[in-house]
């Protein structure tokens, strides 16, 4: 596949805007279901993207972006390959804003040597250490994505501490301990504007079919009763900031 192609291969025509439907996750204006025929995002390009995130779901964060609109940038917590990025990316390209995308690309605990999700293709033997950063800068050049999406790479938490911008989305998709999604949640949220989308992945009601922290920082922020909930596709949860 041609880099340069990448990307922005099927532009939409004007009036063919995607809404978000609220209960059934994204449908367009006929209301039916959107996939990546709609989306400019060149399905090679995607399907070659190590990551952890379903189409459907990748679907979802491309439509929540193109809503959130261009008031605000959209930051990321969970970098990765770039996965996420070029949904996400995407929207903010056709928005005219940019994606912050925060990783410290050395994986989560579940990534590291021994466990369940290492992938020794990611790993840096003269480091000896996880390392993301590479993969995640190919994808975003082959998407020709690199003048909207700004990979911040770093500790969350320390990004946050001196963080003064406003944001228009907020996707946490990056540590799973539950001090850090709670830690995620609680820095980053009070800088979505109002009317701005806060996003969490890898939401399991069922204990048997994942971890539970984002599942119960998901329900603290609707418990705080500053969001109201908009969708749910397979394990992504989107928020709406009252
Ligand atoms: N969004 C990605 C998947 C992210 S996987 C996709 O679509 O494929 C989780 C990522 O979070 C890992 O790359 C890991 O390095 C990162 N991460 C974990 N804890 C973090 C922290 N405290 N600060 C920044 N990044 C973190
Ligand atoms: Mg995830």
């Amino acid at each position: 596949m041609n880099g340069e192609v990448g990307m922005r291969k099927a532009k939409k025509n004007k009036g063919e805007r995607t809404v978000l439907n609220m209960r059934n996750g994204p449908t367009n204006q006929l209301n039916q279901p959107i996939n990546h025929m709609n989306i400019p995002i060149d399905p090679q390009l995607m399907g070659s993207v190590k990551g952890f995130l379903d189409e459907e779901e990748g679907c979802c964060l491309y439509e929540t972006a193109l809503a959130a609109g261009r008031k605000a940038p959209c930051l990321e917590i969970g970098s990765y390959c770039g996965k996420s990025a070029l949904y996400l990316g995407a929207a903010c390209h056709e928005n005219d804003t940019v994606l912050f995308s925060v990783d410290h690309h050395h994986g989560s605990e579940e990534q590291q040597p021994g466990e369940e999700y290492f992938d020794p293709n990611l790993f840096d033997a003269a480091s000896g250490r996880v390392d993301t950063f590479c993969e995640f800068r190919s994808t975003i050049e082959r998407a020709d994505l690199e003048d909207t999406v700004v990979p911040i790479v770093c500790r969350s938490e320390i990004v946050a501490r001196k963080w003064a911008t406003a944001l228009s989305l907020v996707f946490i998709d990056g540590g799973h301990a539950f001090e850090t999604v709670l830690s995620d949640y609680t820095v980053w949220s009070p800088h979505i504007i109002e009317g701005g989308y806060l996003l969490i992945h890898d939401i399991f009601s069922d204990p048997t079919q994942g971890g539970q922290a984002p599942y119960r920082v998901y329900q603290r922020a609707v418990d705080s009763g500053l969001f109201r909930e908009v969708a749910m596709v397979k394990t992504l949860g989107v928020l709406q900031r009252l």
